[in-house]
């Protein structure tokens, strides 16, 4: 059985002082809702705030990015034993907009992935198409790109510490969502290179989330499918109402 996991996105919103109340009121949401995971991924200066406001809860702390270094002269980054440090047990990793707007490859995600798990903190390792791949019919090669290329060398025991975010590109931050039918197309198409990569009890046991436009209204069917996992939320993240809306209803989805 894969526990549910909603993570949300923060992105580049919130100061601290709003980061403090959207904290305090997903806290008071959701105390009671502890068959899903939920991970909150502010930016890094709300960090420490958000992670005393959910200490005495099964909140986690997730980052939206890191650097492989421990450590030393790389100025403007931050390291996953810094992110340990202000409280995280997650991190987003290769997200579209790291890879579309900051030059994030599959090379720097596997270096971060690698970073991530040495120092303990869960990777939430993004990947998906951009439109014009899945109008050239390319989803599934660039699927296949991400996955290989960002998980190489990481054993099975590494492997089943990973959550993998689908995020199709042209979903993100556009309203428009895959249907439940094309997340669950390729959510099986992901499990299937992974049990190639591993073995089918390993693809079978790694979470995977939906990313895209996920809202209240959308969650229950899209959660309905056998191979969703979950959810990396964005902009429906940033409001109380909506994200707990998000995870209360996941959190009925009987599988
Ligand atoms: C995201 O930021 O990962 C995301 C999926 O954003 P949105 O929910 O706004 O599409």
């Amino acid at each position: 059985m894969r526990k549910t996991i909603i993570a949300g996105n923060w992105k580049l919103f919130k100061t601290i002082p709003e980061a403090i109340d959207l904290a305090n009121g997903i806290k008071r949401e959701l105390l009671d809702c502890v068959n899903v995971d939920v991970v909150l991924c502010p930016v890094y200066t709300a960090l420490s705030e958000v992670a005393e406001i959910i200490q005495d809860t099964d909140i986690k702390l997730g980052a939206q990015d890191l650097y492989w270094q421990d450590e030393g002269a790389f100025t403007g980054e931050v390291s996953g034993k810094m992110l340990l440090d202000a409280g995280c047990s997650y991190v987003i990793i290769g997200h579209s907009e790291r890879r579309q707007f900051f030059a994030e490859t599959n090379e720097t995600v596997n270096k971060k992935i690698k970073a991530a798990l040495k120092i303990g903190l869960t990777p939430i390792v993004c990947c998906g198409e951009m439109l014009a791949e899945r109008e050239a019919g390319n989803t599934f090669k660039v699927l296949d790109d991400h996955i290989k290329n960002g998980l190489t060398g990481l054993s099975e025991e590494e492997a089943l510490k990973i959550v993998i975010a689908y995020e199709p590109v042209w979903a993100i931050g556009t309203g428009k969502t895959a249907s439940p039918i094309q997340a669950q197309e390729a959510h099986k198409y992901i499990r299937d290179q992974l049990a190639k990569l591993y073995n089918k009890d390993t693809a079978d046991a790694i979470r995977l989330q939906y990313g895209g436009s996920v809202k209240p209204e959308n969650i229950t069917e899209l959660m309905k499918q056998p191979d969703v996992d979950g959810a990396l939320v964005g902009g429906a993240s940033l409001q109380v109402a909506s994200f707990s809306e998000i995870v209360k209803k996941a959190s009925t989805v009987k599988k």
